[in-house]
């Protein structure tokens, strides 16, 4: 099946926002196994629309077009869907009772320019949209299905997670040789997007039904594996076979798989384990206690953490001796260590972390340029382990990757 989108609006080719709509159903288009030919952007101008619908729908099966739906004067995509299909507008009498229920509602009256949205292609079908006025519609184009979609994501999502997607799986199951599919995201962290693909990369030629796909979402980097056959159970078959070796050689970086994300994997573990955390953070300033404190219930495990970003709280709060900083300096393996053994003691935690480092841009010495993080672990039945790290890039990914590194230290 071939699938194309197209996105109006000037928004969209004036860098005012960003065209999420694509990326929301190219993810879930792939889930379903088909791979989106081509990505259109247009502004709001009516010849390059309708060239555009009709370049499409001469070599798509489906095409999805987001925005111009609405009542103002620069929303006229089925203007254009109109003039390509050769058909004139026509006022709906469906949609005008929705426009009419859904203003009622709300108690207000309904205007002239919203009875615009009621006016669509002839022959085309409206579908009711149930997060907002403009309907979704369906038009036929010779061989090539249109869906017609508000810009607003709310809706466009609403409207394709119940309404195109159904229609183009059902679509999909309906044609002979249907190939059967089954997915795994394996997410991981601590190994380079290149490194992951080196590793897997040997396994490929035993699994010619599984296709490989990389994704990086730093601080993780996530192999998306899907197998393709002619029945369900082989395709189940050959997807468990790959991911068990890919779950092999990769080891300790894979921290869960599909919706699963690393903070809740990361806390459960800890939650089994009957281990409770306390974090010391310089740095950082808190993005671990944050990451922590976004998961729901994280209290039972995360009793709590200190923001130490002067040499001053170091001590204060998490009891650093000054001589330690005095001497090693507030970014090193004897402060680092301290900070975790000190936070661990002040809050009776079965585990104390602790990070400290150059984010930059200023800052550094030669021995530890800016970049430069040591993260340290203490626990019980150990002795308290600290790493220097080296991370490139902007403050922000320094301290966005010595966030990871330093929970990671709890997965070890
Ligand atoms: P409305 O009734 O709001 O006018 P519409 O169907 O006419 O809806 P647009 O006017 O094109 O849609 O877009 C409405 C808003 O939705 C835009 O201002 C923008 O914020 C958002 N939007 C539109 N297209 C996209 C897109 N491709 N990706 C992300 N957001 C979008
Ligand atoms: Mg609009």
């Amino acid at each position: 099946m071939r699938v194309e989108l197209l996105c109006t609006g000037d928004e969209l080719v004036t860098g005012l926002i960003t065209d999420t709509n694509s990326t929301y159903l190219e993810a879930r288009l792939f889930d379903l196994g088909v791979k989106v030919e081509r990505v259109v952007l247009v502004g709001d101008v009516r010849p390059d629309i309708t060239q555009t619908l009709l370049e499409a729908a001469a070599r798509a099966d489906v095409v999805v077009v987001s925005g111009g739906l609405g009542p103002t004067a620069d929303d006229f995509t089925l203007e254009c869907a109109a003039a390509a299909a050769g058909v004139p507008l026509e006022e709906d009498a469906r949609v005008l009772e929705w426009l009419r229920e859904r203003y009622a509602a709300r108690g207000v009256p309904i205007n002239p320019s919203a009875l615009r949205m009621a006016r669509i292609p002839r022959g085309s079908e409206p579908v009711r949209n149930p997060a907002g006025s403009a309907p979704l519609v369906v038009l036929t184009l010779g061989r090539c299905r249109l869906f017609f979609l508000p810009g607003v994501p709310r809706e466009y999502r609403a409207l394709l997670d119940n309404e195109v997607l159904p229609r183009i799986r059902a679509e999909l199951e309906s044609r002979p040789g249907r190939l059967f599919r089954a997915f795994r995201l394996l997410r991981t962290v601590g190994i380079p997007e290149s490194e992951l693909d080196l590793a897997v990369a040997p396994l490929a030629p035993s699994h010619p039904r599984v296709v490989f796909g990389f994704r990086t979402h730093a601080p993780e980097n996530h192999l998306k594996l899907m197998a393709e056959a002619p029945t369900q159970a082989e395709a189940d078959q050959a997807l468990a076979a790959v991911e068990a070796e890919c779950r092999r050689v990769l080891g300790r970086h894979v921290f869960a798989a599909d919706g699963e994300e690393y903070a809740p994997a990361l806390l459960s573990a800890l939650g089994r384990a009957g281990a409770t955390l306390a974090t010391a953070e310089s740095c950082t300033g808190g993005l671990i206690a944050q990451r922590l404190t976004a998961v729901p219930g994280s209290s039972t495990v995360f009793i709590g953490g200190a923001v130490v970003y002067s040499e001053k709280m170091k001590t204060a709060w998490v009891g650093v001796p000054t001589e330690v900083l005095e001497r090693h300096t507030a970014v090193s393996t004897p402060t680092a260590v301290a900070m975790a053994e000190g936070v661990r003691a002040a809050c009776g935690a079965t585990y104390g972390l602790a990070v400290t480092g150059y984010a930059g841009p200023g800052g550094g010495t030669p021995e530890d340029p800016v970049g430069t993080v040591y993260c340290a672990l203490a626990g019980p039945g150990f002795a308290t382990r600290c790493e220097r790290m080296s991370f490139s890039g902007d403050r922000e990914r320094v301290r966005l990757f010595a966030a990871s590194h330093t929970l990671e230290m709890l997965r070890q």
